[in-house]
């Protein structure tokens, strides 16, 4: 190495599921909603020519869209390019007592990266054997606590009392909770915000918003949380939203209807793949997001993963500690999961 090598700031990068050049594939590895976005979204006309100045600073109009619709105050809302970049900011923001920060030993594998790129100290708290979160491991001293609920790639979601007893706990650190998945069956802790100052819920439009694409997360807290975090933003990058994500994101979230017929949607098809798959001996954790945690009686899950490449069925494998045996299969359309299926029928007859 050069001597110049010494002094950089070394990482090793998340690495996201990946996206196939391709068409012809059957696409369940990123969690993404099959259902795309709301068809009021495709109508918005475009004036190309606004491209020329820079976008709102401040996101206005798609923070006090995202107010409206949770019915809190625009000071509370701080929004984000995904939750990835409202996530990395809050660990950059909070995250500096010099104690470590926790969060589970299976979890969101982007969560040590950040850890690792700020130097904040964290420790992995192990789940339990049937990977659920022990709030108990969470009670001790810490320098803030961060956990998806539901969580993944478990897909487990955890009730509002879980969650107050973590928050409660721990009330001189920021608590923050994931919401990337809520929508599909799990409890928000949304009507927690007023009462602890402390708490920070993020959620996505990646999900069940089905618009991973434009890249929206945000942050509902206190306001005191989202003015420490709206300082780190702009002396980072003043115009992180872009102007076509701030005006399809306002029109996107208006349109309510659509987004819960197709969370219905996912749920149901997710609820039918499950009762299948157990049939021929998958065993999976009760979801409440929009992918399965599976794992198969016999048959090894990167024996299943590498086939079902074959069978250009591209689903999530993690050659990780406690989860090699198991796969993380996003709930894409009854079609889809109809051929998904199909393929796993036969290959456990062929077993
Ligand atoms: N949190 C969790 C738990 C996730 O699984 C993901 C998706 N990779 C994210 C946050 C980030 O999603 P996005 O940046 O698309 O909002």
């Amino acid at each position: 190495m050069s001597a110049w090598e010494d002094n950089i700031r070394k990482v090793v990068p998340y690495v996201p599921g990946e996206q196939p050049k391709v068409d012809n594939i059957i696409k369940l590895n990123t969690n993404e909603n099959p259902y795309g976005p709301s068809p009021r979204v495709e109508k918005i006309a475009m004036d190309m020519e606004k491209l020329k100045l820079y976008p709102d600073p401040a996101a206005s109009a798609l923070v006090d869209a995202i107010a409206n619709y949770h019915e809190v105050s625009s000071d509370k809302v701080f929004v984000g390019v995904g939750s990835d970049d409202v996530l990395a900011m809050s660990f950059l923001t909070f995250f500096n007592s010099g104690k470590e920060i926790l969060f589970p030993d299976i979890t969101y594998s982007f969560y040590d990266v950040w850890a690792e790129l700020y130097k904040i100290p964290y420790k992995a708290v192990p789940v339990d054997d049937d990977f659920r979160i022990i709030k108990e491991d969470y009670h001790g001293e810490n320098g803030g606590v961060i956990f998806p609920n539901p969580n993944a790639p478990t897909s487990i979601a955890e009730p509002l009392s879980f969650v107050e007893d973590i928050v409660k706990n721990n009330q001189d650190v920021v608590v923050i909770v994931d919401e990337a998945y809520v929508d599909f069956g799990g409890e928000t802790a949304l009507p927690l915000v007023d009462k602890y100052e402390n708490l920070l819920v993020v959620r996505t439009f990646s999900k069940s918003r089905s618009m991973a694409g434009l890249r929206i997360g945000y942050a509902i807290g206190n306001p005191k949380l989202i003015k420490y975090l709206s300082d780190v933003k702009y002396s980072f990058n003043s115009y992180t939203m872009n102007m076509p994500s701030i005006i399809y994101g306002v029109e996107s979230i208006a349109d309510d209807d659509y987004f819960k017929e197709t969370v219905a949607k996912v749920v149901d098809t997710r609820e039918w793949f499950k009762s299948e798959i157990e049939k021929l001996g998958f065993a999976c954790p009760p979801s409440s997001a929009n992918f399965l945690f599976m794992t198969h009686e016999s048959i090894p899950a990167k024996e299943i993963f590498e086939k079902a490449r074959e069978a250009k069925i591209i689903v999530r494998y993690f050659n990780k500690p406690r989860i090699d045996n198991y796969l993380r299969v996003t709930i894409g359309t009854r079609k889809e999961m109809e051929s998904f299926l199909s393929f796993l029928k036969k290959l456990v007859k062929d077993n």
